[in-house]
């Protein structure tokens, strides 16, 4: 893919424009605390300083041939940047801009070494990654920032293919790329506002990872559904929300957020025969026959396991937490783990000496946990009640990493003298819930959906259309 007409940048887009917006995304971030970056050109650049020490700003122009090594670090005055026939700054801003995008074929772009993948996750790494479009460098005080600002099309073809394996039926890579481009163009989550990027390169925001695993049939998707998004009932761009399993029945937004959502509704993620379509709403009521009934066998929910076998989710989704059945899942904790879990995640449950009660108060209509009351004892036998009162606070604090979804039913073992002796968790999906159901749009694409009807099934009061030609 080359450039075309790039009229407008993400920040001042809209729908009126009727043009692709570029977009600009931060790859290496203050936080990551890079004072050097190492590049190679593919191509002849053009170099662009900016914010000259010394000279009061202004810039400088100069063109640097293919295949050069660059250099850039960042000192106490700014950036300086190295090449070896040239040496320049410092300066506060450093642009490296190519004649041409060129975002095919794989592999093609600027070559920036060690680039932080997975950030904050134990699968955190660095590797080295090719990125089409240009790379702005800016002196902040912990670090370098580097930002890769590309157009929309370009970036959605690195975002499938960094969030997505190429074994994937190609209409849910096209779902999957309508609502990352929807997401993104509706703009409204308030991340990153102080920096000088749209949106991050990890799960933060959205996967990106350059032009390196780019496959044929993401180019083909992105093609396919180019400039389409999805439009709420109020004529705006759909903030479409997603999470990689829905656990039967998906969320309503006001349950994760507090308010909600013109397009995102609360679906049964199955055929309109299948024995899941009873549970609407779950409730206390029918809660565990949700979680552990017979109708499992049987089921043809499309993120079940019967649509998508649990040892190949792996191909389908790329990098995932470990191999595991997201659809159904048991989590147990002694209540001395489960303890020193609260003490070090609540800093109110500092002086927490005994465990009395775990209790979900509310839930959403997918079984998810909105609100969920903690009761210990502290050293001088004084009762603690704290409220967990959000399903994303309740995931973070019931477990060492992530808890897959607040969708359980917890189940607490005490002795005969009443005392909690242990905690079983047994629970539906992984992620909030709300918006497409990654792992059952890839079910309905297997099983013959194509991108209109995976997307319709999911925002059933959206539409599809082209926001720009
Ligand atoms: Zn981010
Ligand atoms: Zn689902």
């Amino acid at each position: 893919m080359t450039n075309t007409a790039i009229t407008s940048d993400l920040h001042t887009w809209t729908p009126g424009a009727r043009a692709e917006p570029s977009v600009r995304i931060g790859v290496i971030l203050e936080s990551d605390g890079y004072k050097k970056i190492d590049l190679v050109t593919p191509d002849e650049v053009c170099l662009i300083t900016q914010g000259t020490q010394g000279d009061g700003g202004g810039a400088v122009d100069r063109p640097i041939p293919s295949g050069t090594a660059i250099h850039i670090e960042r000192t106490d005055e700014g950036l300086t940047l190295r090449t070896a026939e040239c040496s320049i700054g410092p300066v506060d801003r450093l642009r490296v801009d190519p004649q041409e995008i060129a975002s095919s074929p794989p592999g093609s772009g600027i070559l920036v070494r060690n680039v932080v993948a997975g950030r904050g996750f134990h699968w955190q790494k660095q590797a080295d990654q090719t990125l089409a479009g240009s790379l702005e460098f800016v002196a902040a005080p912990g670090g370098i920032v580097m930002v890769n600002q590309l157009p929309m099309e370009d970036y959605l073809v690195g975002v499938i293919t960094a969030e997505m394996g190429s074994a994937c039926p190609v209409e849910f890579l096209k779902a999957q790329c309508v609502v990352a481009r929807s997401w993104l163009l509706a703009m409204t989550e308030p991340k990153h506002h102080d920096e000088p990027f749209d949106r991050c390169n990890d799960d933060c925001c959205q996967r990106y990872q350059g032009t390196g695993d780019m496959s044929q049939s993401a180019i083909d998707a992105v093609r396919g559904t180019r400039g389409l998004a999805l439009i709420d009932p109020n004529g705006k761009v759909l903030d479409a929300n997603y999470a990689k399993s829905c656990g039967g029945i998906s969320e309503l937004a006001e349950h994760v957020w507090g308010q909600p959502k013109p397009g995102i509704n609360a679906i049964v993620d199955a055929p309109t025969d299948d024995p899941v379509q009873r549970f609407m709403p779950v409730t206390e009521d029918n809660l565990d026959t949700f979680l552990d009934g017979d109708w499992l066998s049987n089921t043809r929910a499309f993120c079940s396991t019967h649509i998508v076998p649990v040892e190949t989710i792996s191909q389908y989704l790329g990098r995932v937490d470990e191999i595991d059945d997201y659809f159904r899942w048991t989590v147990n904790y002694t209540r001395a783990e489960l303890e020193s879990l609260l003490r070090d995640k609540l800093p109110q449950a500092a002086g927490l000496v005994e465990l009395r009660d775990l209790r979900v108060l509310s839930r959403g209509v997918s079984g998810r946990a909105i609100q969920v009351e903690l009761k210990w004892n502290e050293q001088d036998g004084s009762e603690v009640v704290h409220l967990l009162d959000n399903e994303y606070r309740i995931r973070e604090v019931l477990h060492r990493g992530f808890l897959y979804s607040s969708a359980f039913a917890a189940r607490i073992q005490r002795n005969s003298d009443e005392k909690f002796i242990s905690i079983t968790l047994r629970g539906a999906g992984w992620g909030h819930g709300a918006g497409l159901c990654q792992i059952g749009a890839l079910g309905m694409g297997l099983t013959g959906h194509d991108v209109d009807a995976i997307c319709g099934h999911y925002y059933p009061q959206a539409t599809i259309e082209a926001v720009y030609p």
